[in-house]
């Protein structure tokens, strides 16, 4: 057995624990029930999902978990085990009920005051836009007479690593409150739901990559995400069979999706899409290129060629994994991230130090994942080869002057799910 494999399922059993601590710290009482979610890691697909494109995100083995209480009355409360003011810093690893000292109270409000109208953004702090988001967007598309609730969150997903804590608090909370507002939604209709409260509560301008990852995710799997249909498929990763694993290499390098960077990318998209007259990127393919490189600024079409290769390359990984297995995509990880830093610009020194230095210890492929502007990279690595390269990559950053990175594997799991 791997000590490390271990290692992350204690670390969710604990956040299970901090969950139940907190709801009894809260309201003397056990939980109705326990609902969870897991962050997620993008395999392959990046900046593709807002672009109405293909994606092939897993879930992993780290979950956020909402132990929740029916209440007498028609408010909801939330809170977490998560310090809401890290400061310049975001805090690191698992988190227990300890640390929810002055944050047991919690965030209450009525929830006549969530339904009907805009999300009252002002009268809560961020993080519980997440949670009270997701309470808002479901009532806002119809629930008979909901009960109150109080929901105590506690999670091992690193937050702001860009391995979505926020795709994890929206899913878990949106599974516990389907249930218990007894709502027929499934797994999509669910993502759309935390869509909506990161993009209209919290203010977020996200895709829906994350949400789909987080419901949808299939142990040993990743999910082929069609942004455009909603499709979502499993597709087999066989990693232990042929004895890889993947290490996610968090530079700790703090990403701010609401700011800066992602919107200019987004509207660089846009920008691309109405001139070359699609509905989206996703609908050119690379025989476009050459077009749209007479018709477009030189930095607007180094965007679009991004996301049109980045569509493809997912395609050709789909293939490949169901072809020839996991050994054979390294290269499409490498020209993604290539892609990522050179065309997209939004890789980061640690991210490409990351990868390179995992690249020269052997890595099959490695690239960074999710938004960019820091949070994590990913390296598909031989099982037996792992701690090398984390050891290789430490070191890069040593030599390089960077913080020390957490570097961890991460195994494909399951999505939300109830778990008592
Ligand atoms: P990422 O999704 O990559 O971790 P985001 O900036 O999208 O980063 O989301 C992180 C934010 O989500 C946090 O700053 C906090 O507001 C909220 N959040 C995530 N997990 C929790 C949690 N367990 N408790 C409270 N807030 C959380
Ligand atoms: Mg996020």
């Amino acid at each position: 057995q791997d000590a490390r494999r271990d290692d992350a399922t204690i670390a969710t059993e604990d956040a299970a624990e901090a969950a139940r601590a907190l709801l009894a710290v809260l309201t003397g009482a056990e939980p109705d029930g326990v609902w969870s979610a897991p962050g997620r890691a993008n395999l392959i697909g990046e900046h593709t999902d807002y672009n109405d494109g293909f994606v092939l995100p897993f879930a992993i083995d780290r979950r956020t978990v909402a132990a929740v209480r029916v209440r007498e009355d028609r408010r909801i409360r939330v809170a977490s085990t998560f310090d809401p003011e890290p400061g310049p810093t975001r805090p690191e690893g698992p988190l227990d009920a300890s640390a929810a000292s002055g944050v047991g109270v919690g965030i209450e409000i009525d929830l006549a005051d969530l339904a009907g109208g805009e999300f009252p953004r002002d009268a809560v702090p961020e993080w519980a836009a997440y949670p009270l988001g997701v309470a808002w967007a479901l009532l806002a598309a119809g629930v008979d007479d909901p009960v109150g609730v109080d929901i105590a969150l506690a999670s091992d997903v690193p937050v702001g690593a860009g391995l979505s804590s926020s795709a994890a608090i929206e899913g878990a909370t949106a599974s516990a409150l389907r249930d218990v507002w007894a709502l027929d939604l499934d797994a999509t209709a669910l993502a759309r739901i935390g869509r909506r409260a990161e993009n209209e509560a919290v203010g977020a301008p996200t895709g829906i990559m994350d949400q789909m990852a987080s419901m949808l995710g299939r142990r040993d799997a990743a999910i082929f995400i069609d942004c455009r249909s909603l499709e979502g498929t499993p597709v087999d990763l066989g990693f232990a069979d042929a004895g890889l694993e993947l290490l996610v290499i968090d530079t700790r390098v703090a990403h701010a999706h609401s700011t800066g960077g992602y919107g200019d990318r987004r509207a660089a998209c846009e920008r691309g899409a109405a001139a070359l007259g699609v509905t989206a990127l996703r609908d050119l393919s690379p025989a476009d290129l050459d077009r749209a490189r007479e018709l477009l600024d030189e930095t607007t079409f180094r965007r679009v060629r991004h996301v049109v290769t980045e569509d493809q390359r997912v395609l050709d990984t789909v293939r490949l994994l169901r072809e020839d297995g996991p050994l054979a995509i390294g290269d499409l990880l490498v020209a993604s991230h290539v892609s990522l830093r050179d065309d997209f610009e939004v890789s980061c020194p640690e991210l490409d130090t990351a990868v390179e230095a995992a690249l020269a210890a052997g890595a099959v492929g490695a690239r960074m994942t999710g938004g960019g502007f820091g949070g994590s990279a990913i390296a598909l690595v031989h099982r037996e080869e792992a701690d090398a390269v984390s050891q290789s990559v430490a070191r890069a950053f040593a030599d390089a002057g960077f913080a020390e990175p957490g570097i961890f594997v991460v195994e494909p799991s399951d999505g939300a799910r109830r778990d008592s």
